[in-house]
């Protein structure tokens, strides 16, 4: 369903960032990009969202060879550690922002924007402005936001790193419980292990540009296949 083909990525002409990437995502999976700083798993993200252009190699959505298509036409829901909402918008013109562009009639954004909001359990929030939520509540808004418009494909780059621990254990249950329910692709990036651990189907564990192995949860726990792997995953848990 994605897929990204000998994608190699350099900012400077020189050093590969993103080391020849060979990655197949099926639809409906819930694949997380897992490792430390610098490994080049925003790289990886901003590719198939479209606000990096692979160096060689290349990127492909349903089908689709991606490397021309432009951010707004690949039809894929985003959500950032820190992704503003737009502060001048209530909560529900938040929600109905991706779908007006999308030139969708007016009772059907009403009618979706209410499912999106009683998705993320903030069903009597729509008239607030994002200043008048907790960061707990604009992230929902923000995950909202990213799924109003049925994309094909939904984009997580640390979505919960600013949150407390409670709540990021709360959040992670719910995006786990939308991704089941909804049977959406998301390619999530992360540098926390156990978040990774329980929330995906499988772990691209990433390091220096290079995926060091590519595993469902439980095999990567029990059977690292190398001492990088073994290390990064043994920590903090
Ligand atoms: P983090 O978890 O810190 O976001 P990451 O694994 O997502 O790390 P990337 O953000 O993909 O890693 O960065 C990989 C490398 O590319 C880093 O060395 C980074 O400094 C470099 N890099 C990222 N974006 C740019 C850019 N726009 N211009 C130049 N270098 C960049």
């Amino acid at each position: 369903f994605v897929s990204f083909q000998e994608v190699q990525k350099s900012y400077d002409g020189e050093t590969l960032v993103v080391k020849n990437l060979n990655l197949d995502i099926a639809k409906g999976e819930f694949l997380t990009m897992l490792g430390p700083s610098g490994s080049g798993k925003t790289t990886c993200l901003m590719m198939l969202a479209g606000f990096e252009t692979p160096t060689h190699g290349k990127v492909v959505l349903d089908g689709n060879h991606l490397n021309n298509v432009p951010p707004h036409k690949r039809d894929i829901g985003m959500v950032f550690q820190n992704y503003a909402l737009f502060p001048h918008m209530t909560v529900a013109e938040n929600l109905a922002f991706p779908l007006r562009v999308r030139r969708m009639g007016r009772a059907e954004i009403e009618e979706r924007v209410q499912r999106a909001l009683e998705m993320v359990q903030l069903p009597e929030l729509g008239h607030r402005r994002p200043a008048q939520l907790s960061g707990g509540q604009q992230q929902r808004v923000a995950v909202a936001r990213a799924l109003v418009f049925d994309p094909k494909l939904v984009l997580m780059d640390e979505p919960l790193g600013a949150l407390d621990k409670q709540l990021r254990e709360q959040m992670q249950f719910e995006i786990k419980h939308i991704h089941d329910n909804l049977g959406i692709t998301v390619v999530y990036v992360t540098h926390d292990q156990s978040e990774a651990l329980t929330m995906s189907n499988r772990i691209a564990v990433f390091n220096d540009g290079v995926i060091q192995q590519l595993a469902e949860p439980d095999a990567l726990y029990e059977r690292p296949d190398n001492a990088f792997v073994a290390q990064f995953i043994g920590e903090n848990n």
